[in-house]
């Protein structure tokens, strides 16, 4: 379907189709760049090298008025009308790739961007459980000779390479123990990666990146996806998240990432965490969407292909006019 909207997106310009759809809020969303494969990533999406983020951020602010988070919230509480269209970028799970990349690239040309992170992993203390899996898919590649092992680990009869690798993205957070026992079977070793690699901002960093005018917000303690945990380790993964944060960074305003996205989350917790937890706004990944709070909005992922900006946003703006026809442009949530 979106690559016939591709199609069809070459005979329409971005200002018609924002005008079609009075859609004025876009919020592009991102983990990290790379010009280099990165092992803990590389195996679960495709990663954006430096030259097409560039072109990306020169294409955006072409079309789209960039604006800080503080300056979102107040377009959103006091449904300000914006003459013209505006952005926010966001950067989930807090890799070290910001400061040292990203960050430089946004102060040149004047665009402010929200990263969310992981309380748990910042400093390197610990590594997300997918990062993980990408790592021993990435070992396994190398060396096939534990695929009956890794197969009796996994209990499953998968015994090619794509299938092992097709069951290992299959796993969740309750399999860390299996993830675990698979890594020590690899000879991999975790903390030797998370010292020597320091895939995660540490909190130096963070402290410099907020004094450069950087806004950080929560994405959880360790990055479950919250269809698999029970309300009370949901609630635990915001509370905790923000004490940590607001108490090591001293953060102003909280607003949350819900990690990987927001399906199989009900109503009562959003209110929960907009009333007991002080959150301002909170993010999803359903690109062009609405919610039924006007606080929690949709981002568009800009990984996971090569595509330029062009393509992803004319495209994204056509399927939600294609979506609104069936009323599938408003998140159905209970
Ligand atoms: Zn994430």
């Amino acid at each position: 379907m979106k690559n016939y909207l591709r199609f069809f997106s070459n005979f329409i310009s971005l200002n018609q189709l924002v005008g079609i759809t009075s859609q004025k809020v876009f919020l592009p969303f991102y983990h990290t760049l790379s010009n280099n494969r990165l092992p803990h990533i590389s195996n679960l999406y495709t990663l954006r090298n430096e030259n097409i983020f560039k072109e990306d951020i020169d294409y955006l602010c072409k079309h789209f008025i960039p604006v800080s988070i503080d300056e979102l919230f107040d377009i959103v509480h006091y449904n300000k009308q914006v003459t013209k269209p505006i952005m926010h970028l966001t950067f989930d799970d807090g890799l070290k790739e910001i400061h040292s990349t990203i960050a430089p690239i946004l102060e040149e040309k004047g665009v402010p961007a929200t990263i969310f992170i992981n309380s748990g992993f910042v400093d390197n203390k610990d590594l997300f459980y997918r990062y993980k899996v990408s790592l021993i898919i990435e070992e396994f590649r190398n060396n096939k000779k534990y695929a009956a092992e890794i197969s009796r680990e996994l209990n499953t009869a998968a015994k090619n390479e794509q299938e092992i690798c097709t069951e290992l993205l299959r796993l969740t957070i309750h399999d860390l123990p299996k993830i675990e026992s698979i890594a020590k079977l690899l000879g991999l070793n975790f903390n030797e990666f998370l010292l020597t690699e320091q895939p995660y901002l540490t909190s130096g960093q963070i402290d410099d990146l907020i004094k450069r005018g950087f806004t950080f917000g929560s994405h959880s303690v360790n990055h479950p996806f919250f269809k698999d945990i029970s309300d009370d380790e949901r609630k635990r993964q915001v509370c905790d998240s923000f004490a940590t944060l607001n108490n090591k960074f001293n953060l102003q305003n909280n607003y949350f990432s819900f990690p990987f996205s927001d399906e199989g989350v009900d109503t009562e917790f959003f209110k929960w965490m907009y009333n007991e937890q002080n959150c301002k706004l909170s993010f999803g990944i359903s690109g062009l969407k609405k919610d039924f709070s006007k606080y929690h909005l949709h981002r568009i992922p800009f990984e996971g292909a090569l595509q330029p900006a062009k393509d992803i946003v004319k495209t994204e703006y056509l399927y939600y006019i294609i979506k609104s026809f069936f009323n599938k442009n408003i998140y159905n949530r209970i």
